[in-house]
C-alpha cells in the first residue's frame, strides 16, 4: 500500500509496453535488434551537434529523429524498448501456459494460466457488466450515519476495493528497522496530485471541469441518472478539495522526518476524534494496534473534522466514486474505455488504448504472490545466472571505488566519513529473482472469474501485509517483479536491488565492452548505492535507522553542495511554461551524480592502467558516456510530460543525462569540453557531492 522508495525510474500512471521478441532470449543473447546490433550504434547519433554543446542530442539525435511514440504509450525510451521484450517472454509463456487446462490444480501454472484466461475472456466480462460492483454499492447505501464511516471503510480498504478517505498500511518502522509499524497516511484523491485541486490557471480548470465530467459518467455507468450522477460529482470535488488542501506537498514528502510521527492510537483518538479509530483497526481484523504511525497528521486532523462535516450524502458519493473508479479497469468495456478516456487520453495524452493482453498482464505482473509465481515461470526462461555473477563482481567494484571517494571527500570529517563507511559496507545486495518467492498456494484462482481472481488475490495482499504487525522483519521481500526494468534503494532495509528485467542491453551486455557496460548497468547500481546518501537516504543509518549519524559542520557542508544540485534544475525548462522542481527531483539527481561518478571511478580502477582500444572511432571514456546517454533517452507526450514535472521524483531522460555530465570532468576531458561550453559548468556553480 505504500509507495516503493527510490526506484531508478518511475513507471507511467498506465502500465507501458510493447513489440515482438521471439523465442524467450537469454540475458546475455538478449536485447540488440538487428538494426541496433552494436552496443554503441553510429546511427543513433547526431554528429552535426557538437557533443559539448548538447551531448543528449549528440548521443541521440539519429535515434530521436526516427523514434516514434507508439499510440498506446505516454513515453518511450530505452527503458520502455527493453520492457517490451521482457512482456512479449512473459505474455509467450501467459499463452502457452493458460492454452492449457490440465495443470495441477493449486500449481503454479495453474494460477498463473486460469488468471491469465479470466482476464481474456471479454465475453463473460461483459456478461457481468456492472455487476460485481452492487455489493459495494450497497455496503455504502446501507450507511445510516457517517459514524458508519469507519466500518466502512475497513471493509474496502481491507478488500483493497477503492474507498479513498486516507491509506493505511503496514511497514518498517523508519527509527527501529526491526520492527514493523501500522502506518496511516494521506490519500483519497483522484487526480494526480493535491495541487490539480487548487491550481487557478486556464489548464488546471479546465482539468478539473473534465474531471467532474468524467467522474459523473462513471457513475451514470454505476446505474445512476444523469442529473443525480452530476450532482454527485460535484460532492467529489468538495471532498476531494478538502482533503487535497490538507495534504503534504511531494517535496516535503520527501524528508522522512517529516512523514514520522509515531503515537499511540489513543493520541490519534485524541487528534482525530470524530472518526472511530478503533473500530476502523477491528474492521481490518487487527487485534492489537499499540503504536501507528501518522505520516501526515494535519491531513488526519482534517479527515477527522471531515469525517463530522461532510453529510451522509456527500459521503455516499465521494465512496461510490472510488469503488467504481477502483473497480473501472476490471470491468466491460464500457467502464474500461471511460477510464481509459480520462486517465489516458486526457491527462496523459496517449490517443490509443493497449491491447487486453497487455493490460491484464500488467494486472497479474506485480510485486504480489501471483506476480511472483509468473516470475517463477519468467526467471526459468530468460534469466542467465552468468549475468547475475557478473553483476555481483560489478557491484563490489562499485562499492570499493565509493569506499574511495569517500575516504578522500575534502569536504567530510572523520568522525562522519567513519559512519558513512559503515553503512556502505552494510549495504544489502539483492539480483536477479528471490531466493524466496512469495506464497500464492492461499489464493484461489478460478477460470472465467477474472473480477473474483482479483479480489482474492488483493484481499490475500492486504491481509499479508496487516498480518506483518508483530512478526519480525521479512528481510527476503522484494518490492518489484523479475521482469521489472527497474531497481530500487530501501532506507529501512538497507539494500540495492536489481530485478532480472534489467540486466539486458543497453544497460547490460555480456558481449559488449566493459566501458559500456560501466556506462550503463555501472551507473544504474551507483544511482542505487548513491540514494543511501541522498539528501533522504542520508538520514538513514547502516541498521536502517532514520538517525543522524553527521556532524552539524558536515551536515552544512553537505547542504550548500546539494543547494547547488537544486538551482541547476530548477533552471531546466522542460515544457515551454514549466521548469523541472529542482527541489522534488533533488534526491534522483544526487543519485545520477554520483551514480555517474563512482561507476567512472570503478571503470577506471578496472582497467589497472590499460587504456582500452577505440572502438568505431571512439575511446573507452567516450563509449562509456555515450552509453550514459543512450539508457536515458525517451521521446514523450506532453501531456504525460506535465504530469510527470507535477509528480516525478525523476527528472525528464534529457536533464538526466545533460546535468550530471556537465558536471563531471571527466566527461569534459573524454570529449576536449572547454570554458564556456555550455556542457562545462563553471567551478563556483558545479555541484560535487559524492
Ligand atoms: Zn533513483
Amino acid at each position: 500500500m505504500l509507495r516503493l522508495p527510490h526506484a531508478l525510474f518511475s513507471l507511467g500512471l498506465v502500465a507501458t509496453s510493447l513489440v515482438a521478441q521471439s523465442p524467450l532470449p537469454q540475458v546475455a543473447k538478449a536485447g540488440k535488434t538487428a538494426k541496433t546490433a552494436k552496443a554503441i550504434d553510429p546511427a543513433d547519433l547526431d554528429l552535426a551537434v557538437k557533443p559539448c554543446d548538447d551531448f543528449y542530442q549528440y548521443a541521440n539525435g539519429g535515434w530521436l529523429k526516427r523514434s516514434t511514440i507508439p499510440a498506446d504509450k505516454a513515453r518511450f525510451g530505452s527503458f520502455e524498448e527493453l520492457a517490451d521484450r521482457n512482456r512479449d517472454t512473459l505474455h509467450a509463456i501467459l499463452e502457452e501456459t493458460s492454452q492449457r487446462s490440465d495443470w495441477k490444480k493449486g500449481s503454479l501454472e495453474q494460477k498463473v494460466g486460469d488468471f491469465f484466461a479470466s482476464g481474456m475472456d471479454q465475453a463473460a466480462i461483459e456478461k457481468l457488466g456492472a455487476a460485481p460492483l452492487s455489493p459495494w454499492l450497497a455496503r455504502i447505501e446501507a450507511m445510516k450515519s457517517t459514524r458508519d464511516l469507519a466500518s466502512v471503510l475497513a471493509a474496502f480498504h481491507g478488500a483493497h476495493a477503492g474507498g479513498g478517505g486516507f491509506g493505511f498500511g503496514v511497514a518498517q518502522d523508519a527509527k527501529n528497522s526491526t520492527q514493523y509499524l501500522a502506518q496511516l497516511s494521506q490519500g483519497g484523491l483522484g487526480l494526480p496530485d493535491r495541487d490539480y485541486y487548487t491550481k487557478t490557471d486556464a489548464k488546471s480548470k479546465d482539468l478539473r471541469e473534465k474531471y467532474v465530467a468524467h467522474v459523473a459518467k462513471m457513475m451514470v455507468l454505476a446505474g445512476e441518472d444523469s442529473m443525480d450522477a452530476r450532482a454527485h460529482a460535484d460532492a467529489v470535488m468538495i471532498v476531494e478539495t478538502r482533503l487535497a488542501k490538507a495534504s503534504m506537498s511531494r517535496v516535503d514528502q520527501r524528508d522522512p522526518q517529516k512523514t514520522y510521527h509515531k503515537m499511540l492510537v489513543s493520541e490519534l483518538e485524541q487528534m482525530a476524534p470524530q472518526f472511530a479509530w478503533r473500530l476502523y483497526f477491528k474492521g481490518l481484523g487487527l487485534k492489537q494496534v499499540g503504536d501507528v504511525n501518522v505520516r501526515q497528521p494535519a491531513f488526519i486532523m482534517e479527515f477527522g473534522s471531515m469525517a463530522e462535516d461532510i453529510t451522509l450524502p456527500e459521503w455516499r458519493a465521494y465512496l461510490r466514486w472510488h469503488a467504481v473508479s477502483s473497480a473501472a479497469p476490471h470491468l466491460s468495456r464500457a467502464f474500461v474505455d471511460e477510464a481509459f478516456d480520462f486517465n489516458s487520453r486526457i491527462l496523459n495524452g496517449i490517443p490509443q488504448q493497449q491491447d487486453r493482453w497487455k493490460r491484464v498482464q500488467a494486472v497479474l505482473d506485480t510485486p504480489s504472490a501471483l506476480g511472483e509465481a509468473a516470475g517463477q515461470l519468467y526467471v526459468k526462461q530468460a534469466f542467465s545466472p552468468e549475468a547475475k555473477q557478473k553483476m555481483v563482481v560489478l557491484i563490489e567494484n562499485l562499492r570499493a571505488a565509493l569506499k574511495e571517494k569517500i575516504v578522500a571527500l575534502p569536504w567530510m570529517g572523520a568522525d562522519t566519513k567513519q559512519q558513512a563507511l559503515k553503512k556502505l559496507a552494510a549495504f544489502g545486495v539483492k539480483v536477479g529473482y528471490p531466493d524466496k518467492w512469495k506464497d500464492a498456494s492461499k489464493i484461489e484462482v478460478v477460470r472465467g472469474d477474472f473480477y473474483g481472481n482479483i479480489m482474492r488475490a488483493r484481499a490475500f495482499e492486504t491481509r499479508h501485509n496487516l498480518e506483518k504487525l508483530g512478526q519480525p522483519i521479512d528481510r527476503t521481500e522484494w518490492g518489484m517483479t523479475p521482469s521489472t526494468v527497474n531497481a530500487y534503494y530501501s532506507p529501512t532495509m538497507n539494500e540495492i536491488v536489481f530485478p532480472a528485467g534489467i540486466l539486458q542491453p543497453p544497460f547490460f551486455d555480456a558481449k559488449a565492452d566493459d566501458a559500456v557496460n560501466y556506462g550503463g548497468i555501472g551507473a544504474v547500481i551507483g544511482h542505487e548505492m548513491t540514494h543511501g546518501f541522498d539528501d533522504s537516504g542520508s538520514q538513514f543509518d547502516a541498521e536502517g535507522n532514520l538517525k543522524n549519524w553527521w556532524t552539524e559542520a558536515d551536515k552544512k557542508a553537505y547542504e550548500s553542495r546539494t543547494d547547488l544540485v537544486v538551482k541547476e534544475f530548477d533552471a531546466f525548462k522542460a515544457l515551454p511554461d514549466q521548469n523541472v522542481n529542482g527541489k522534488l527531483t533533488l534526491g534522483e539527481n544526487i543519485a545520477d551524480l554520483g551514480g555517474l561518478k563512482i561507476a567512472f571511478a570503478a571503470w577506471q580502477k578496472s582497467l589497472g592502467g590499460r587504456s582500452p582500444d577505440p572502438i568505431d572511432g571512439f575511446t573507452g571514456p567516450q563509449r562509456f558516456f555515450l552509453n550514459f546517454a543512450v539508457i536515458w533517452r525517451n521521446v514523450i507526450r506532453p501531456e504525460a510530460q506535465r504530469v510527470r514535472l507535477n509528480t516525478d521524483p525523476h527528472s525528464p531522460g534529457r536533464f538526466r543525462t545533460i546535468g550530471p555530465l556537465s558536471n563531471l570532468p571527466e566527461f569534459y576531458q573524454a570529449f576536449g569540453c572547454a570554458d564556456g561550453d555550455a556542457m562545462k559548468r563553471a567551478e563556483d556553480v558545479r555541484p560535487s557531492i559524492w
